[in-house]
């Protein structure tokens, strides 16, 4: 059994049946002290984890990938979040230029091969920022689409551990957490975004469809990758 198994293990024997702070406080400052970051798309419901960690430990690393795709909504709220959670170690990613130039040289690959658009400027851009850490904490929910249904608060994937604080939350809880906190919603939220990416790549949710149903619609796709490649 390898080191980070072993990690994983004792982390959630003890924590079992304890909430998403004291998963994240475990993780954050014993089992994977400074061997762990957080990746936030400072969307709509991304307060509550941010705020979570900045509350077990504000100096944890946070990766925020800017797409050069994105909503400038979105920008404006990752400096809201910033400042009022007083995020002291931020770090804003971005895709190499020279990938860009070679593969998404007019900015249309999105409508060409979203997949490989997702790789550039997403999936290559996480994947080296993460590379030193043993260990990354995700906002995924269970309840957001069907392909998240089955996901855990923690696991090992492609040699990390995975830890998914919040999966098991509910829509209420979140809103309840947002409120007991008074934190800022996402401005797009308001006019119906409910999951938030880039911009040629997010609609609103169809009305019978999941929160994420905006997302690549009237595609395959569902995810951008990094759930799968990293
Ligand atoms: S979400 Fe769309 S625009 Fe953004 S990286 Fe993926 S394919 Fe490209």
């Amino acid at each position: 059994m390898s080191s980070l198994t072993q990690k994983l293990e004792g982390l959630l024997g003890e924590v079992n049946g304890h909430g998403a702070e004291d998963l994240l406080d475990k993780a954050i400052n014993k089992y994977f002290a400074e061997r762990i970051a957080m990746v936030s798309s400072f969307g709509t419901e991304s307060a509550v984890l941010l705020h979570l960690v900045a509350s077990v430990n504000p100096a944890t690393p946070i990766l925020f990938i800017d797409t050069g795709k994105l909503f400038p909504e979105t920008l404006d709220y990752l400096h809201t979040l910033q400042q009022l959670l007083h995020l002291e170690n931020l770090t804003i990613l971005a895709p190499s230029r020279a990938d860009l130039s070679r593969e998404d040289p007019e900015g249309i690959l999105w409508q060409q091969n979203p997949d490989k658009c997702c790789e550039i400027r997403k999936v290559l851009p996480l994947a080296k920022a993460i590379a030193p850490y043993d260990a990354w904490i995700s906002g995924r929910k269970q309840y957001q689409a069907v392909t998240r249904a089955g996901i855990g608060v923690a696991e090992e994937k492609n040699g990390k551990i995975k830890i998914n604080p919040i999966a098991r939350w509910t829509p209420e809880d979140i809103a309840a957490y947002t409120e007991a906190h008074n934190l800022p919603e996402h401005p797009l939220k308001a006019d119906g975004y409910l999951s938030v990416g880039c911009v040629p790549c997010t609609a609103k949710p169809s009305i019978d469809g999941d929160a994420r149903s905006g997302r690549w619609a009237g595609q395959e796709k569902t995810e951008c990758g990094i759930h799968y490649m990293i």
